[in-house]
């Protein structure tokens, strides 16, 4: 391969080309390869590529250099697993992703006469980094789209996606999943004594307090205000209920500080449960049930927990009209 050996451009060009017999013996190796793998043409010259470079697939490599002689075809090599075909290692200065070059590389007949092929090496590390951060920019960006910037706690949007997601699986799972719909009493009053700022503060140090109360499968949501929806995956009311009960005597607890001195707040809950048949698979119709609960609590001296109760479709018409109380919860009957 004297002719390669001086030849300017297999020598000058930014790509590594070697040529191989089918038995895999170098015949010729330029200069990036030489650069890049710091072994020079003397020391490769007539070897074995795979005793040279292990972790290539030996039986693989030789079946695709048949099949370019055979078709007379240039063809692309696939380098998985280790998406190079040449291990060489990058300065883990320069390269904070990956520890060795990642590859595109070609197979092209070279002299079908002498049963030889070229085999073509790209350098696409800078690529797959371009695409790595990308990927990772990009689900920064989701997570943004997801949140609401004053709390962190996820919006509506994500509220939607992530409960007709938990639903199919609780139907799948036959779990029951619960709604606790809330909203901080009189916060117009906070707003108006002690000024916005500090109603924003308790507003955060509530979405704050929620995520004690609640496990990952779970969903918190900021849907407005100061008002916080809850799915609780895999709860009975009853156990939705505890919940909404722990938070609510729990926020009574957090201080804000004021000017004027540290100041509480309460809210008022509304609870419900998922029922497929009734709600016709759409959480929309809960939230709407667990929403009219938590107007009885408002109606009712707030600071409350109303749940309903499931007792069949029908009672549902009826779901305002009666009522017992014990302490501070109100049951729909
Ligand atoms: P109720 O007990 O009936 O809920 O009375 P309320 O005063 O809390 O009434 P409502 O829930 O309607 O009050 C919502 C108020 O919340 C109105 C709005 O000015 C205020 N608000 C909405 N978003 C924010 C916010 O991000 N920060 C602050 N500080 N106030 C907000
Ligand atoms: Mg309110
Ligand atoms: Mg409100």
């Amino acid at each position: 391969m004297d002719n390669l050996k001086n030849d300017i451009i297999f020598n000058t060009i930014n790509n590594g080309i070697l040529i191989l017999d089918e038995d895999l013996k170098i015949r010729a190796w330029n200069r990036w390869l030489e650069i890049h793998t710091c072994m020079n043409l003397e020391a490769v010259q007539d070897k074995n590529l795979c005793e040279l470079f292990p972790s290539i697939d030996e039986k693989k490599l030789k079946r695709k250099i048949k099949s370019v002689l055979v078709t007379n075809n240039s063809s692309f090599y696939s380098v998985d697993p280790h998406r190079y075909l040449i291990k060489i290692r990058l300065s883990n200065i320069t390269n904070a992703i990956y520890e060795y070059m990642q590859q595109d590389v070609t197979i092209a007949p070279y002299k079908k006469e002498e049963r030889l092929v070229a085999v073509y090496i790209y350098d696409k590390t800078s690529l797959c980094e371009t695409n790595a951060q990308l990927e990772v920019l990009n689900g920064e960006l989701k997570e943004l789209s997801y949140r609401d910037p004053m709390t962190h706690a996820y919006n509506r949007r994500y509220f939607y996606e992530e409960a007709t997601r938990l639903l199919s699986l609780a139907n799948r799972e036959e779990k029951s999943c619960c709604i606790v719909i809330m909203d901080i009493d009189k916060f117009k009053d906070i707003n108006d004594t002690y000024g916005h700022s500090i109603g924003d503060e308790v507003i955060i140090a509530l979405a704050k307090n929620l995520e004690t109360h609640t496990r990952k499968s779970d969903v918190i949501a900021r849907f407005g205000g100061e008002e916080f929806v809850i799915l609780l995956y895999n709860s009975d009311i009853k156990n939705a209920k505890l919940v909404a009960e722990k938070i609510r005597e729990d926020i009574q607890d957090i201080a804000i500080s004021t000017s004027e001195g540290a100041i509480h707040f309460t809210a008022s809950f509304g609870v419900s449960r998922f029922d497929k048949t009734f709600d016709e698979n759409d959480i929309e119709h809960t939230i709407s049930r667990a929403d009219k609960c938590l107007y009885v609590a408002k109606t009712h001296g707030r600071n409350k927990v109303i749940t309903e109760e499931y007792l069949g479709a029908s009672k549902y018409d009826k779901l305002f009209n009666t009522y017992s109380m014990d302490d501070q919860t109100l049951h729909i009957i």
